[in-house]
């Protein structure tokens, strides 16, 4: 059972001391009753009441890493129900299925465009994470064969969908690191935990009921396998929906352990459109799958897929931002005019969508603002003319062009004067007010050259 802040304050050094960013043990003790703080912080704390209070230290539900190095994913650790609360912090993850009766061809094919499916948004890399290898011909040889080519292919964390022999011989002909094995069901629960025991690999738990998932958890947790992955195992949309909520709110709201872990759906096993499959996982994007395992994740789907996914989880306290910088657009050279804007990420695409679409090159200075848009930057004292000019004059953007000229947005028409003040021997010149202008301005404005 879960304690309460009173039981852990009893355990804590109650001296006060602030070194865990809190004003008192109290305090301390309630956050971490409540999950918002982790033991680690209070350096004071006894090894004897940290073994005491290990159950509460620990997060509700515990985060998972599949995989090793860079392409590592890791799903879990979540505090909330409601994004709003406080922030989501590790997103999910998505899988594209190959089944060893595959064509090999095919395979290459669907590997290749997995590979070439990255965007650059908003300053992030965003992707697909794994694949799933499926043991359908229930051959252990083929599927082996099958694991070794996918990967020899990509690196990108494998699941191992198959029985503990097929499992067994996939690791022995291929060097994979902490796949994600699926699954233990109470039929081979023994023999899979011997399996990830042996290969350090986190394992998935697929039980015939709720009742039966608590006993899995509880069995493996006692074996000491700690990093779970739950499948309840439904197949339609409207149970894993169901489902998924009912084990997040058990495992934060009810503090029951056996359900602290985190899920994995299946919307390539839940209908036969691929359409439908990309809305599946959309749903469970929003609430609340850890990982999706896909049919079907070309370009078109996979985008919208990432784009969500990007936008469930920014921190919701902290406006999307760009960094700050000058950034060449359309081959910005010596000659090409200097535009600013702050770096409010919407303001960033809009703008450079405009500058972009006008074909003319243009460098784009983005001031940091901590992410207001211009008007609220320029009221909240962000996007002013000492920030403004200490921004160009460290920058160097004189190395770049010939010219003193910069473009300022015309919401900001008012800073023009004083931005001249405090930029010496710089011309200020007012843009236009809404992005949507800049290319007709563009065409009609040239800096002067030195
Ligand atoms: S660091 Fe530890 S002893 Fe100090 S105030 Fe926080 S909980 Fe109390």
């Amino acid at each position: 059972m879960a304690l309460t802040g009173m039981d852990i304050f009893k355990q804590l050094p109650k001296t006060n001391c602030g070194q865990c960013g809190i004003p008192t043990c109290l305090a301390f003790a309630m956050k971490l009753a409540a999950g918002g703080a982790s033991l680690e912080q209070c350096p004071s704390v006894s090894e004897e009441a940290k073994a005491l209070l290990s159950e509460a230290s620990a997060p509700p539900m515990r985060g998972v890493t599949i995989g090793e190095g860079d392409y590592a994913l890791k799903i879990g650790e979540e505090l909330v129900m409601y994004r709003h609360e406080k922030t989501f912090f590790n997103p999910p993850g998505y899988a594209l299925l190959i089944e060893d009766t595959d064509d090999p061809a095919a395979v290459d094919s669907k590997l290749q465009s997995l590979k070439d499916t990255v965007y650059e948004r908003v300053g992030q890399t965003l992707r697909a994470n794994l694949v799933a290898v499926k043991n359908t011909s229930g051959d252990a040889g083929k599927f082996a064969d099958m694991v070794k080519k996918v990967a020899s292919a990509i690196e990108y964390p494998l699941v191992l969908m198959a029985e503990p022999a097929a499992i067994e011989a996939a690791f022995v002909s291929a060097d994979i690191k902490k796949p994600l094995l699926y699954a233990a069901t109470a039929a081979n629960v023994d023999a899979m935990a011997e399996i990830a025991k042996k290969y350090g690999a986190p394992l998935a738990v697929k039980p015939a009921s709720l009742d039966e998932l608590g006993d899995l958890t509880t069995k493996l947790d006692g074996m000491g396998l700690k990093d779970l992955v739950i499948d309840m195992g439904t197949r339609t949309l409207k149970e894993t929906f169901q489902n998924l909520i009912f084990t997040r709110r058990a495992a934060l709201k009810k503090k029951m352990r056996p359900f602290g872990y985190p899920t994995i759906t299946f919307p390539a096993e839940e209908t036969a459109d691929d359409m439908m499959e990309t809305v599946h996982a959309a749903v469970y994007t929003i609430k609340y799958g850890g990982v999706m395992v896909l049919k079907d994740l070309s370009p078109e789907k996979a985008y919208a897929l990432f784009v969500l996914r990007q936008n469930v989880y920014t921190d919701p306290q902290r406006p999307m931002q760009v960094d700050q910088g000058f950034y060449p657009i359309n081959g910005a050279n010596e000659e090409s005019p200097i535009l600013i804007t702050t770096n409010f990420s919407l303001t960033y695409f809009i703008v450079s969508s405009e500058i972009e679409g006008s074909k003319m090159p243009v460098w784009l200075g983005i001031v940091d603002t901590d992410g207001l848009s211009t008007l609220t930057a320029w009221a909240a004292g962000k996007f002013v003319p000492e920030r403004i000019a200490a921004f160009i004059t460290k920058s160097d953007i004189l190395d770049k062009v010939k010219h003193k000229t910069v473009v300022i947005p015309g919401y900001v028409a008012q800073i023009s004067g004083e931005l001249e003040e405090e930029l010496q021997g710089w011309k200020i010149v007012v843009g236009p007010r809404e992005a949507a202008d800049i290319p007709s301005f563009l065409k009609s404005f040239q800096p002067v050259m030195a």
